[in-house]
């Protein structure tokens, strides 16, 4: 997202009374890249780009369901006002643990299998439970290594059907749904492959299922020469393959996306200020006063995240570039560094000169950005605030405080 001076008033007025860093996410810009999915039968949140409960509010308005990963986000969908019937949540792992378990047998909420132990650990206690399964295609695509989620390197999803498809008979699990999801990324030329896996899948399977899901990945751009993806093409692949899949079932299914950070991602912002400057024989050091448990992508993946720098006087974008420089940040860490590729060495970033006290400003956060935070440091989760549709600021998460983080021990 660009910043507008609409917006970067209103940034300047959550400065005014609050201490920076914290998170801004723009609602219209969610609801924007939800309608561009529409064509899709069902479109899923992947809940763990972003799971502020207030963002999953939004969500849930807009009639989309939901994928969880934990019993944390099942909670959450819940309080959103999501439903386990209808496949609303549906639970996606490879692992279940005792206490999620239960929760989901209890609320008998659909799970998508990613492993045989799941099918013979719910089929024991659960007879009958709606499940789907999701497939190891056997190859995988990521925007970087770690979020590849296909192919022999991958944990995710099950590589030998025949043997779970034998499980699911004998514990008599309802499978309903097939699903593939082979990392975040996904282009337009993997996605035949994923298509024609699918068609195979569901053939060799041969149930009467009700869904295919498409699952997520969908390519949002980062750096300023990357392209969102072609969301039109993208939905007439697997269109052909949702007809395909019904021809040879002779019934109607239902085709899901699943997409995270094509939804939330350029919707954030990460607002910081520069606490100092040093300089190496090397490099000249930004330091601001976020850091890497706050935004993790960076140092993760070695994302790109645009910068903005706004002047501590007049509250200005400064526009013109003229510095080489590292931005880094509190963290007693030497790897806490924004401008890093994936193999951890740092790069520049050529930015308008700043000094100590201006703002620093990441984009496309909105994804991976809070629900990736940690405490490492004992620094605390910082706030989250929306900007709704009347262009109102709303407070959606406080500043945790030091007695909450400290409160779980036991002392
Ligand atoms: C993470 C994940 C997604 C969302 O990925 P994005 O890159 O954010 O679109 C979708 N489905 C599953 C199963 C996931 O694990």
């Amino acid at each position: 997202m660009k910043i507008k001076k609409k917006i970067l008033k209103k940034i300047h007025k959550i400065i005014k009374k609050n201490n920076t860093p914290f998170w801004l996410y723009k609602k219209s810009v969610i609801l924007k890249q939800i309608k561009k999915l529409k064509k899709f039968d069902v479109i899923r949140f992947a809940q763990k780009s972003c799971s502020n409960i207030n963002i999953l509010k939004i969500i849930k308005k807009k009639k989309l369901k939901i994928d969880v990963v934990s019993l944390g986000e099942i909670e959450r969908a819940l309080i959103a006002g999501f439903s386990p019937k209808n496949d609303e949540i549906v639970f996606t792992s490879d692992i279940f643990d005792s206490e999620t378990l239960l929760r989901i047998v209890n609320l008998n909420i659909t799970v998508n299998i990613g492993s045989i132990d799941m099918i013979k650990q719910l089929g024991k206690i659960s007879p009958g439970h709606n499940i789907w399964i999701r497939i190891n295609p056997k190859f995988g695509y990521g925007h970087n290594r770690k979020t590849n989620t296909g192919g022999e390197n991958s944990k995710h999803g099950i590589w030998n059907i025949k043997s779970a498809i034998k499980k699911i008979e004998k514990y008599k699990l309802k499978l309903s749904g097939i699903h593939i999801h082979i990392g975040s990324g996904v282009n337009l030329k993997n996605l035949k492959k994923v298509c024609k896996t699918m068609e195979k899948k569901v053939i060799e399977i041969n149930k009467k299922i009700n869904v295919i899901s498409s699952g997520g990945g969908l390519l949002t751009p980062y750096k300023p020469n990357e392209k969102e993806i072609n969301v039109k093409k993208h939905y007439k692949y697997w269109k052909n393959t949702k007809n395909k899949i019904e021809k040879f079932l002779n019934k109607k299914i239902l085709l899901e996306t699943e997409p995270g950070r094509f939804i939330t991602s350029k919707s954030g912002l990460l607002i910081s200020q520069v606490r100092a400057i040093k300089k190496t024989n090397k490099y000249k050091f930004i330091l601001i006063n976020a850091g890497f448990n706050d935004l993790m992508r960076p140092i993760m993946y070695g994302s790109y995240h645009n910068i903005s720098v706004i002047n501590k006087n007049n509250f200005k974008i400064k526009k013109k570039n003229s510095e080489n420089v590292v931005i880094a940040g509190p963290i007693c860490e030497s790897g806490d560094i924004f401008t890093q590729k994936n193999n951890g060495n740092i790069i520049t970033r050529n930015l308008p000169k700043i000094k100590v006290g201006d703002y620093i400003i990441f984009h496309d956060v909105g994804a991976y950005g809070a629900s990736m935070s940690s405490n490492y440091n004992s620094r605390p989760l910082i706030s989250e605030f929306l900007l709704t549709s009347k262009n109102k600021i709303k407070k959606i998460r406080r500043k945790q405080n030091i007695k909450e983080l400290i409160n779980l021990e036991i002392i």
